[in-house]
């Protein structure tokens, strides 16, 4: 195992982290994998990461990742606290919530977390985690009494983790990523405001999907090619451990954009969107997820995929056709002719939930 600085924070991570979703007991669609051990085979399955040089674990309050946080606690309390690096979050985003979720998930826990996240911040989220009296206050005040070490935001969206980059009161970034997903590693590799903080990346399997298609060194080899601290990975079995942890990752080898394409293009004509996020819609359709939604329905998540884009395909395809303005295409570095490829996700949605109905 190699380890990479956290950041300016003074710590030390293991380049590949343990992500506790597939520990966790319950059910927490569309993400990988999980096989609800009870408490001691989730320690079992946490230490064997450790023995291998694993010193970075991530979870997320109860319920918002089943009972982990709690397993996660256990397994702190029987290996020694020290031995290991807790990252933790929770989804709120007012000062107050996020002051309440941080002692409850030190409850939970039975010690500090030395990360703790606010999770998931959007758009439509953002003002309220970084205003006044926001989160990010909240977790500045929590790092001061010392009841967390480290602040950080975690997001799915380039301009929010580029707005926490920007910001001193925030140390470390969570974001997501893989080798098909790469245009949000892209563009935090060429922008300097990202290279004082620590940097975790998830969904480098993206949620389960891409081992299906691509050996686990290419996933994680690939991810690691990039200026992150820790790529984190769901492990839920001793197997998928050993799968993850005893690779030799070192050459960190990325492979070439058309490759991965060309793989893919044995089972499907997958959009040729990286989800760079430098498109906006005048009409607010988030065209990335869409693209991705409909990747991931021939990749393999098609009941989800599908459910999600019969929420809002048919509005979104119907203001493609209205748009005077279709400056999202010259945006799109890629060239993709957006409006179109709305109607044809129109189009696969219908036919498909039509096929299911009968
Ligand atoms: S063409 Fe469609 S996706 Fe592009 S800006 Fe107009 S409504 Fe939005
Ligand atoms: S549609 Fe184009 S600009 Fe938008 S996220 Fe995809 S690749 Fe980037």
């Amino acid at each position: 195992m190699r380890y990479r600085k956290l950041g300016n924070t003074g710590l030390t991570v293991s380049e590949i982290g343990f992500g506790t979703i597939p520990i966790l007991s319950g059910n927490v669609p569309v993400l990988p994998d999980y096989y609800s051990p009870d408490t001691e085979t989730a320690i079992n399955i946490m230490t064997h990461a450790l023995n291998l040089g694993c010193n970075l674990f991530d979870t997320a309050i109860v319920p918002e990742y089943g009972d982990a946080e709690i397993k996660l606690g256990a397994f702190a309390k029987r290996v020694g606290r020290e031995k290991i690096i807790i990252s933790d979050k929770s989804r709120f985003f007012t000062g107050n919530e996020i002051y309440e979720a941080v002692l409850t998930s030190c409850e939970n826990l039975g010690t500090y977390a030395d990360i703790y996240f606010a999770h998931q911040v959007d758009p439509g989220n953002a003002e309220a985690t970084f205003g006044p009296y926001g989160a990010v206050h909240a977790l500045t005040e929590l790092k001061a009494e010392g009841k967390i070490r480290f602040t950080g935001i975690a997001s799915h969206y380039y301009d929010i983790l580029l707005r926490g980059a920007k910001d001193p009161r925030i140390d470390v970034l969570q974001g997501s990523g893989n080798i098909l997903e790469r245009g949000m590693l892209d563009r935090i590799e060429r922008e300097s405001a990202f290279s004082t903080k620590g940097l975790l990346i998830n969904k480098v399997y993206a949620a389960g999907i891409l081992p299906g298609y691509f050996p686990v060194e290419t996933l994680i080899e690939g991810v690691l090619s990039y200026p992150i601290s820790s790529a984190l990975i769901g492990l839920g079995t001793i197997t998928e451990v050993d799968q993850a942890l005893t690779g030799d990752f070192s050459s960190e080898h990325r492979p070439d954009y058309r490759e991965i394409l060309s793989v893919l293009k044995k089972n499907f004509s997958p959009i040729l969107c990286d989800r760079c996020q430098k498109c906006y819609c005048v009409h607010n359709t988030e065209i990335h997820t869409v693209f991705r939604q409909f990747n991931y329905y021939f990749l393999g998540k098609n009941y989800w995929a599908l459910r999600k884009l019969d929420l809002n395909i048919r509005e979104s395809a119907e203001s493609c056709n209205r748009c005077t303005d279709r400056s999202c295409m010259k945006q799109c570095p890629r060239g993709l002719k957006i409006p179109q490829l709305m109607n044809q996700i129109r189009n696969l949605t219908e036919a498909h939930i039509r096929n299911s109905i009968i």
